[in-house]
């Protein structure tokens, strides 16, 4: 017999029951409202096919107002700007439970990695604009890849020139940039000067200025990723965030959080493929009994829950010293979570397409949208190969 999932499974246990001891009572109770929000609005597949269209869009405008409304988009963000002026552990615990929940509100992660960004380097009034926005459901994008620099930041060549009256004149492509085709603004990384890492700047660019093409592109995921063409940009001088030529450092200044955010939603999303799988292998039975219950089936179960909790406990750890350390970088630890949660979650989804046999592979399971998001975490925000980098490099290799 051939199962038919409804209900999110319930097999993974929930954070407080491994992390109890460090989470607070304030936590415990926000991961579970966020459990609620989801099993309330995308607890169905029809509610969820309604809201992610077949699961090609990651994001849904309405349901993300939603989630402004409650308050949850400003969990990390300074409560002067309307956030709640939460940590990192708390920004990762939203991450965590919409990615399970399967709330397409792919626009947050984005939105708070480039947050935090003005929050650290800003001017007062980008502050206010840009991190009051995001608060009440403003979608927010950030532009480094280039055609021809990937995992080679540095080698952008997307320029800014500043004419006599101080104005910025920006052209060059950008491209990978997720979620410009639903963002309000974007800060773009130019280049300023000749230097390859001191050369860069930090801008903020509205979607809207004249000059600025946003284009999709098709990906196996649906509307994600955009290119970005800037033809005779021009941005007032106080469009700088940060300092000029300081782009490259405040960049590295926000890898704790882009890693970290990165790792905590591949969690949710490792965690999720695993309890489809538990709840399939259970039920389908051939032989005369479950699947689930060959040995060879129950040990395999049985690594990747291990893999989960260790994720787990590595991701919650990370964040938690960040927040307890917010002057400190933790270029290994966050590499390390980044690393280990994107291999797990598309090592969960590769494992449970082939426990649920045929059925895995289609579309009337979600398990080839669990694969389709994961197969590709190993690639963004820097590959698992550059991961490794830096995790060797701290060892002083
Ligand atoms: C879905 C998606 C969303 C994205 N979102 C954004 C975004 O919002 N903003 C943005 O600016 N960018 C974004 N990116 C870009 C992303 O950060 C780059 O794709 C990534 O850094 C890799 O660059 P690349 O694709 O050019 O691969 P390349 O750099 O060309 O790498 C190709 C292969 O070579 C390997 N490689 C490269 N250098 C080394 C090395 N030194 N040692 C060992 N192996 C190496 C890589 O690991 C990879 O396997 C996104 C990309 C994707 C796919």
């Amino acid at each position: 017999m051939c199962p038919t999932l409804t209900e999110p499974p319930t097999g993974t246990r929930i954070p407080e029951d491994l992390m109890g001891s460090r989470l607070t009572e304030e936590q415990a109770a926000f991961a579970a409202a966020l459990r609620d929000f989801a099993k309330r609005e995308c607890g169905t597949r029809e509610q969820r096919d309604a809201l992610a269209g077949d699961g090609h869009e990651a994001h849904h405008p309405g349901l993300y107002g939603r989630l402004a409304e409650l308050g949850w988009l400003g969990v990390c963000l300074p409560e002067e700007y309307g956030g709640s002026g939460g940590g990192l552990a708390d920004a990762c615990l939203f991450l965590e439970e919409t990615s399970y929940g399967m709330v397409p509100c792919g626009g947050f992660i984005t939105t708070v990695i480039t947050a935090k960004a003005y929050e650290r380097f800003g001017t007062e009034r980008q502050r206010r604009e840009v991190l009051t926005g995001a608060v009440c459901g403003d979608v927010l994008a950030i532009a480094m890849s280039e055609p021809g620099a990937g995992s080679d930041v540095g080698a952008l060549r997307c320029r800014a020139r500043r004419e006599g009256d101080g104005t910025w004149v920006i052209d060059g492509q950008k491209t990978w940039i997720s979620n410009a085709h639903c963002a309000k603004s974007i800060l773009l990384v130019a280049r300023t000067g000749e230097d390859k890492h001191g050369g860069l700047t930090m801008f903020h660019l509205p979607v809207g200025t004249a000059g600025v093409e946003v284009r999709g592109i098709d990906t196996m995921r649906g509307r994600e990723v955009n290119d970005v063409f800037l033809t005779g940009v021009r941005l007032p001088a106080d469009a700088v965030v940060g300092e000029v030529d300081g782009g490259w450092r405040q960049l590295m200044a926000g890898l704790n959080y882009e890693r970290l955010f990165l790792a905590a939603n591949m969690l949710g999303l490792a965690r999720r493929a695993f309890d489809d799988t538990v709840a399939y292998v259970r039920e389908r039975e051939q032989f005369g009994r479950p699947v689930g219950s060959f040995q060879a089936m129950r040990h395999r179960i049985a690594d990747l829950a291990t893999e989960i909790e260790c994720t787990r406990l590595l991701v919650r750890e990370v964040a938690l010293d960040c927040d307890a350390r917010p002057d400190r970088l933790f270029p290994r630890e966050a590499s390390m979570a980044k690393l280990k949660a994107t291999e797990t979650a598309k090592r969960a989804a590769l494992e449970g397409m082939q426990m649920m046999g045929g059925y895995g592979y289609t579309t009337e399971f979600e398990m080839e949208r669990h694969l389709r998001a994961a197969v590709v975490s190993t690639v963004y925000g820097g590959t698992s190969e550059i991961q490794r980098d830096v995790i060797g490099r701290t060892y002083g290799l």
